[in-house]
């Protein structure tokens, strides 16, 4: 799949292509009676691949994995390692572990994130310092990192928040002057460009993409490494399957020295099925499709919420791709109801809502766990008390998107 930024955004005929084009998991736009959180879109290709894959007595990691590897890499630019894994968070772990961070190092994460990307480094018996994020993206606040970033620290582990990629320069200016890795989690990002530049291109240490179900691509459970570090690359290999010296593939053909291996560390098990991987070269073949797909949705919503006590996502600068993963929606100071109610509204009309996110300093484990006590986070606080993110998946109809707009309309009048 190429990525063109400009035939991306142009062709309102393209754009109509797609807006009509009705997946067959969709209801009718005459029959919603509800709007799920998010909906898969598996078609025939995928089954029929899956199906191929059950048919071919080779269930795991084997050809399709190597295929959609091969596919995930042209998508990055075809100059990186690209290590097919079983989900985003083997993929933190073992860019991480690959990473050398280990006891009495630290890393700094945004707090507004998902649990994994903080878990890993506790996996590795590092420490976590939390981040508070920017007031309009919604990921790591440099400013703040600054204040925070100590000799100990070793890594940043940016989030690319909503499917909206950072500001990969000026995270890449801050970690070279602090001599600090980047492992960019791009469990939301696929597809998503910073300065025209796809996220996976850039010079991080590495990029590890998610591939669970409600993730923009999916691939039931899954994920991609993605790194220009020989180093790093064969380390994960290596700890991808085992620690055995030999690539999965290798492992996995039907040679008559096969069983010919040693193991060279305690590793993981963190291989990709070809069952999966078949779905993802399928997924891999339309993500830009299915992108555009959820921006129609997005930018009606934006339209349609413009007017309403609601701090809307921030879009992508002009040029730029958003993957528009997910839609969250804050209530304003002005809103004359509070989230819980609004949600509980939502909920009562059919509609799918969930919560992007509680942050991590306020989840029971990191509230004890973190290492930078003395800080505080009031965007990141903020941002959660007023936050209900909205319904916004590949091929969601208009009709979808309104009934949604309808209900919250109603509800803030
Ligand atoms: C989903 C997600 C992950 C974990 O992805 P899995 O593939 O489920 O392990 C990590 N980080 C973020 C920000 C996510 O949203």
């Amino acid at each position: 799949m190429a990525i063109n930024t400009d035939e991306a955004r142009s062709g309102d005929a393209a754009a109509q292509a797609i807006a009509l084009r009705r997946p067959e998991t969709a209801p009718l736009a005459t029959d919603i009676t509800s709007v799920p959180f998010a909906r898969p879109a598996i078609g025939d290709a995928e089954i029929a691949a899956v199906l191929k894959v059950m048919q071919s007595g080779w269930l795991t990691t084997g050809a399709n994995a190597k295929l959609f590897e091969e596919k995930f890499c042209e998508l990055v630019g075809g100059d990186a390692e690209v290590m097919a894994v079983n989900s985003a968070t083997a993929g933190l772990h073992l860019a991480a572990e690959a990473c050398g961070i280990g006891p009495g190092d630290q890393v700094l994460i945004p707090t507004l994130t998902f649990t994994a990307t903080a878990a890993v480094i506790h996996y590795l018996g590092a420490d976590v310092v939390l981040v508070d994020v920017d007031e309009d993206t919604l990921t790591i606040d440099l400013d703040h990192a600054e204040q925070l970033v100590t000799p100990q620290c070793k890594a940043i582990m940016p989030v690319h928040f909503g499917g909206l990629a950072c500001n990969m320069p000026a995270i890449l200016a801050f970690a070279e002057r602090h001599g600090l890795k980047v492992i960019d989690d791009a469990a939301h990002a696929l597809p998503a460009t910073w300065d025209g530049r796809i996220i996976g291109s850039w010079d991080t240490a590495a990029t590890v993409y998610s591939f669970y179900a409600n993730k923009p691509i999916t691939t039931g459970e899954g994920g991609m490494l993605v790194t220009r570090d020989p180093e790093i690359a064969d380390r994960a290999r290596k700890m991808r399957l085992h620690g055995l010296d030999k690539g999965a593939f290798d492992r996995f053909r039907n040679t008559s020295r096969s069983w010919e291996y040693d193991v060279v560390a305690a590793g993981y098990k963190y291989n990709m099925t070809d069952l999966a991987a078949a779905i993802g070269v399928q997924q891999l073949e339309r993500a830009e499709e299915l992108r555009r797909s959820r921006e129609l949705a997005a930018e009606i919503y934006l339209d349609l919420l413009a007017d309403l006590p609601l701090k809307l996502p921030a879009r992508a600068p002009a040029g730029d791709l958003h993957s528009w993963h997910i839609f969250p929606v804050r209530l304003t100071e002005e809103a004359p109801l509070t989230r819980d109610e609004l949600i509980a509204t939502l909920n009562e009309a059919g509609i799918g809502t969930s919560v992007h996110y509680r942050p991590l300093h306020r989840m029971s484990y990191w509230a004890k766990a973190y290492k930078n006590h003395n800080s505080v986070f009031p965007v990141a606080d903020r941002h959660f008390e007023g936050v209900v993110t909205l319904p916004l998946f590949s091929y969601m109809t208009e009709a979808e998107v309104r009934r949604v707009v309808d209900v919250i309309k109603a509800a803030v009048k």
